[in-house]
């Protein structure tokens, strides 16, 4: 028996398009824990929770991590130094950053893992957050409006039944904001040693490497894979020609697909939710404007209109084979405006598609019309059939059974990629 505190720690919602990342805020406060002895009990999280989310900067991140102190001065000094580093880091004057931090003490229960699943799921108010902030006895830190206390109590409550890892490089400060400084060589060869248990590395085409972002972050480059182990492995294979300033490895949801619903029939999805359905095509894909792809499908409670928007690139042109009465399972999400956003699908079962074409003559040749409701005529012998009716041709179909998903650039990053898949 200990008297030990356990004390789990959220924080989310600290940066902008302009710069920070919250990794890297609680990168610079695992550090200073440090330098006072204090140790985290587990790799630090990031928890991606609801895609639609309409304040997110980018993918709806939110971090936490945990520690076992053993009094209540230990307890203050890291309330004291989270605190302090939020308030130093945060990018206030993004209209969209409001900060919130969350201290509870305890182990997480039931009820707090039912809200963080219902944090990917569906959309909360601050006050919703604020209020089962009440109920579970945490501690809340608002900062603006302190949207953050939304994604930070979400992140210290997560059950975790698949995960997958993270590992951050972080660029010199002086660096931040300029071109990165990779050797992209060593990144195909890291790929190459490490895949499939490392991923998303490399562009589906091969024909970049997708582990930098493009943003004014402290981020030099992220390798995701299965395993801790695996991604600190693939990080020191990673050639830079700028200075690393550090790395840290999170213990994430990411690509493990836990933002989607299994087994909602079409007629109860909601807007802003993520599902996986059982389908038929009931309306063939065609362009829009902006080079966006329609469909749609239906399962025996309603119809959906299904998109792969202009950014899945190539995944459209999968797509656009699909044919009605094609079987598929489908996985994306439903938006604000109804329409089903394609993560990626599973064809079941291909539907025979046939053309009406002029009958064969006995000589071999194919049979021309002789005219306006008098049958056929054959060009090369002469015989001719008085029906006019033609016959069906069974039409070559250029797509078979299996998984298609979207490339790499487009990928969410709660979506599991096919080489995670197990089915
Ligand atoms: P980055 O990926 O760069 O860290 P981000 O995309 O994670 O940025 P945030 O700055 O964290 O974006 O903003 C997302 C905001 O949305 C946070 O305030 C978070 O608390 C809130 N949020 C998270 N999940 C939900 C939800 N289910 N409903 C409503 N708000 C949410």
């Amino acid at each position: 028996m200990t008297d030990n505190i356990l004390l789990h720690v959220g924080i989310d919602d600290t940066d902008s398009n302009e710069g920070m990342c919250t990794t890297y805020l609680t990168h610079i406060i695992i550090k200073q824990l440090k330098k006072h002895d204090i140790i985290l009990l587990d790799y630090p999280r990031l928890i991606r929770l609801n895609p639609f989310a309409r304040y997110k900067t980018r993918g709806n991140g939110a971090l936490s991590f945990k520690v076992e102190l053993e009094n209540r001065d230990e307890v203050e000094l890291v309330e004291k130094i989270v605190l302090e580093n939020v308030e130093k880091y945060s990018m206030f004057d993004g209209v969209n950053t409001n900060p919130g931090v969350i201290f509870y003490e305890g182990e997480i229960t039931q009820e707090m893992k039912d809200y963080a699943i219902g944090a990917i799921y569906s959309i909360y108010s601050i006050s919703y957050a604020e209020e089962f902030a009440k109920k579970i006895g945490a501690r809340v830190h608002k900062f603006k409006k302190g949207r953050g206390i939304i994604g930070s109590i979400a992140s210290i409550s997560i059950d975790l039944p698949d995960e997958t890892f993270e590992c951050l490089a972080y660029r010199k400060s002086e660096n931040i904001g300029t071109k990165r400084q990779l050797d992209q060589e060593s990144i195909y060869l890291m790929n190459e040693k490490t895949y499939p248990e490392t991923f998303d590395n490399i562009d589906i085409e091969g024909n970049y490497t997708a582990i930098e972002p493009h943003t004014p972050c402290p981020v030099l480059y992220g390798i995701r894979g299965n395993t801790a182990e695996i991604v600190e492995k693939a990080h020191k294979m990673v050639k830079s020609f700028e200075e690393i300033e550090d790395y840290c490895i999170f213990r994430t949801n990411q690509h493990t697909d836990m933002h989607i619903q299994e087994n909602i029939p079409i007629h109860d999805m909601q807007e802003n939710s993520c599902y996986k359905v059982k389908c038929e095509v009931t309306e063939e894909p065609h362009d829009i404007e902006g080079g966006h792809v329609f469909f749609k499908v239906s399962d025996n409670t309603g119809t959906l209109e299904c998109a792969a928007f202009e950014p899945t690139k190539t995944f459209r042109n999968t797509v656009r084979k699909l044919r009605m009465g094609d079987e598929i399972i489908l996985y994306g999400g439903l938006n604000e405006n109804h329409t089903f956003n394609i993560e990626k699908f599973q064809l079941t079962s291909v539907a025979p598609q046939y053309r009406l074409i002029n009958p064969l003559c006995s000589c071999g040749k194919r049979m021309k019309s002789a005219g306006k409701n008098k049958g056929y005529k054959c060009p090369k012998c002469g015989n001719k059939i008085r029906s006019s009716e033609k016959v069906k041709e069974l039409i070559n179909r250029d797509i078979v059974e299996g998984f298609y998903e979207v490339p790499t650039e487009a990928r969410r990053h709660l979506s599991k990629p096919i080489v995670r898949m197990k089915e």
